[in-house]
C-alpha cells in the first residue's frame, strides 16, 4: 500500500514526492526532525515534540515555517489520510534549497516533509522479552540536544550492536553512558530510577520528560546523573525510552544478564503507566 506523504504544502502519493538535490537537508544534513507516536489514531506527547522542534530550529538559526496549530493540523491530516491507527509520524524541516555553500543562505524557504510509519507500539513483542544492548564509544558531535538528521554515527553504532548480537548500543563518553542510539538510557537500583541529567550531551527526550514526570507523581525515586557500564551491569534492571519504543526493558548489557533476564518490575510498571497516561493525554 502506497502512503500519502506531505511535501511543502501538498499531500501526494509517496512515489510522486520529490525534494531538490540542492536541498541543504540532503547536502549538509542541515535539517531537524521530530517523531511522534500515534496510538488509536491520536498523537502522543504532541506539545512536547512541537516545543522541542521550535528549540532545535532556533538553535540552528532557522525560522519555524509552521506554528503549533499548523503542525497539529498537518499531523492530524496525515494520520487521517493514511488511516494510521498505531505507528509514527515523521516530520522533517530543512533549511531549504540553495546553491551548495557552507554558509547559510541569506534567504531560503524551508522544506517541510511528513510521512507515517505503521509500527506496533502498545503491544510490542520486544517489550515482552526486553532488548540486549552493548556499549559503543560515543563519537557523535557535541550538540546532541539539537534533533538534527545527521544520524550516521548512531546508524553505525546500531550496526555494530547488531554485528555483536545485540539489539542496540548504549553510547559511552569518558566512561559514562550518554544515551542509546535513538533513545534515552536508564538503570534501576534499589528502587531508584537513574538516568543521565540533561545537557548538550544527550537529546532531551520527550518520552523521558513524561516518564520522569509520571514517576515523580507516584513518589518513585529519581536520580538524574551519569552512570557507567559497570554500574549498569550491577543494576537491578534497565530500560530505554523513545517515542518509537515508549518504555522498553533492557535485559542484558555487554553480555551481562540483568536479574533473571526478563523485563524488570519498574520498567514494566513505567511502561504500563506511560501507555495509560499517554493514551489519556493523546490528541
Ligand atoms: N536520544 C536520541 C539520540 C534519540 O534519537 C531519541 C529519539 O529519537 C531519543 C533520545 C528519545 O527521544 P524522544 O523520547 O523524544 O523520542
Amino acid at each position: 500500500m502506497s502512503r500519502i506523504v506531505y511535501v511543502n504544502g501538498v499531500f501526494l502519493p509517496e512515489a510522486e514526492a520529490t525534494v531538490s538535490i540542492f536541498d541543504r537537508g540532503f547536502l549538509m544534513a542541515d535539517a531537524v526532525y521530530e517523531v511522534t507516536a500515534v496510538v488509536e489514531g491520536k498523537l502522543i506527547d504532541f506539545d512536547g515534540h512541537v516545543r522541542r522542534l521550535g528549540r532545535s530550529l532556533s538553535e540552528l538559526g532557522m525560522e519555524n515555517p509552521l506554528d503549533a496549530d499548523d503542525l497539529l493540523g498537518l499531523h492530524r491530516e496525515i494520520v487521517e489520510r493514511n488511516v494510521l491507527e498505531e505507528g509514527l509520524v515523521y516530520l522533517q524541516i530543512t533549511r531549504g534549497v540553495a546553491d551548495r555553500d557552507f554558509a547559510y543562505p541569506e534567504a531560503a524557504t524551508p522544506t517541510v516533509v511528513l510521512f507515517t510509519q505503521v509500527k506496533p507500539l502498545s503491544e510490542n513483542d520486544q517489550a515482552k522479552t526486553g532488548i540486549r544492548v552493548v556499549s559503543v564509544d560515543d563519537q557523535r558531535w557535541g550538540r546532541r540536544d539539537i534533533k538534527t538528521v545527521q544520524l550516521l554515527y548512531p546508524s553505525m553504532a546500531k550496526m555494530e550492536a547488531r554485528a555483536r548480537g545485540a539489539d542496540d548500543a548504549w553510547l559511552v563518553q569518558d566512561g559514562l553512558v550518554t544515551e542509546g542510539t535513538s533513545n534515552n538510557a536508564y538503570i534501576v537500583k534499589g528502587g531508584a530510577i537513574i538516568t543521565r541529567h540533561l545537557s548538550n550531551d544527550i537529546l532531551h527526550g520527550i518520552t523521558r520528560a513524561a516518564v520522569l514526570r509520571y514517576a515523580r507523581e507516584r513518589q518513585m525515586k529519581i536520580e538524574e546523573r551519569p552512570f557507567s557500564i559497570e554500574e549498569a551491569q550491577a543494576a537491578d534492571e534497565a530500560f530505554i525510552t523513545a517515542a518509537s519504543t515508549f518504555v522498553m526493558p533492557v535485559v542484558a548489557i555487554d553480555g551481562k544478564i540483568l536479574g533473571d533476564g526478563t523485563p524488570g518490575p519498574v520498567a514494566r510498571r513505567l511502561r504500563a503507566i506511560y501507555l495509560d497516561e499517554g493514551r489519556k493525554a493523546a490528541i
